[in-house]
């Protein structure tokens, strides 16, 4: 782990870092760097709202072209799917000689849709956390740790603008771990579909549904089976699965050890595989790729669908009397 004292702001004295994109990363990012003392131009689109944030934050946006030109290390912190696209026009004729390119997740480093030519280095500084946090935290006073990857063939010296890049954003009041481009982007893909998102959305509605279908409210299943989850993962997050089966009652416990292998069975288990063996393979990859190319139409379509779950309605009918948890409408 790599923290304050092993990493020098002073590498970056001098030069220019451009957040190309002002959103979730982006904002929180370029604002930590701007208050650690760097200098930071933002890339944002004019129009919308993450624009007049910028600017409400003291920023004058640039054109990714301008930005990229007076930058001696480009972040791009564009949604993962656009990135190609705005590399290829935007970014890679308009690098300054050995100008670092990074990003905070390594799907485009590593699936061969961002490459630089020589001459240029490869850099992943991934917070391991949303940007409203990155930002928060670092106010506070501490900061959400990171991970740091090089590219092949980078040098010394861009190891060390990543370590100072990581303190610029507070990432090394939390720690920082030294991993590989590929091992990032495997283990966040693996993570987030397996787990993280794709894991825990089914899980919650399939208790819903299992719930409802069997004629209990839909406001109790609601409670049980997503209301209910943050308590328990907050749990999780502070002393791990013990502190939680130390904290719920042995009725909980008893059942959680019984029933709870039920449900991830050894098929789920072998499912698990293959998804991480498709991330690997670069299957998941070309799939996500040629979704965008298509328009990303079955995308869309998905995410219609998904909202029309009734868990949705439920919850939004719920959230709006709950007025002490900061409830969020899509
Ligand atoms: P966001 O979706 O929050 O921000 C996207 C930015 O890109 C916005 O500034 C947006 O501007 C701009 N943008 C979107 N579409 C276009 C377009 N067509 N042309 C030009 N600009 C566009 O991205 P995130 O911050 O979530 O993700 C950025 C990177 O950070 C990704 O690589 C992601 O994997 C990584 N990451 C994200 C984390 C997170 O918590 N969100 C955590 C760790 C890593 P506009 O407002 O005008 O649309
Ligand atoms: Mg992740």
């Amino acid at each position: 782990m790599y923290y304050d004292s092993d990493a020098d702001l002073g590498v970056l004295a001098g030069k220019t870092i451009a957040i190309i994109g002002y959103g979730s990363q982006g904002h929180a990012q370029a604002q930590n760097l701007r208050d650690s003392g760097l200098d930071v131009v933002v890339a944002q689109r004019p129009g919308g709202p993450n624009h007049a944030l910028a600017v409400s934050h003291g920023f004058q946006p640039l054109s990714v072209e301008e930005a990229v030109k007076r930058a001696d290390v480009v972040n791009i912190l564009l949604p993962d799917e656009l990135q190609a696209d705005v590399y290829r026009t935007s970014i890679r004729p308009h690098l300054k000689p050995g100008a670092v390119l990074m990003a905070s997740h390594g799907f485009n480093f590593h699936f061969g849709q961002v490459e630089p030519p020589p001459g240029h280095d490869i850099l992943l500084v991934a917070p391991k956390g949303p940007g409203h946090l990155v930002r928060s935290e670092y106010v506070k006073g501490g900061g959400v740790p990171c991970l740091i990857a090089l590219g092949p063939g980078a040098s010394p010296e861009t190891k060390k603008i990543g370590l100072a890049y990581a303190k610029g954003i507070g990432g090394t009041r939390g720690g920082v771990i030294e991993t590989t481009i590929a091992e990032e982007t495997e283990t966040d893909l693996f993570g987030e579909q397996a787990v993280l998102c794709g894991g825990v959305s089914e899980l919650i509605k399939a208790g819903y549904d299992t719930l409802v279908e069997a004629g209990y409210q839909p406001e109790m299943a609601y409670f049980e089976c997503l209301h209910e989850m943050k308590l328990i993962v907050d749990l999780f997050y502070q002393g791990g699965l013990e502190y939680m089966r130390y904290s719920v009652s042995n009725t909980a416990e008893y059942g959680d050890y019984t029933r709870g292998k039920r449900i991830i069975t050894e098929e789920t288990r072998r499912e698990m595989k293959k998804i991480l063996e498709e991330i690997r393979s670069g299957q998941f990859a070309r799939d996500w790729i040629l979704e965008n190319r298509g328009g990303a139409a079955m995308f869309k379509a998905t995410r219609r669908r998904e909202r029309e779950h009734p868990i949705g309605e439920t919850g939004r009918r719920l959230r709006r009397m709950m007025k002490w948890i900061d409830s969020k409408e899509v």
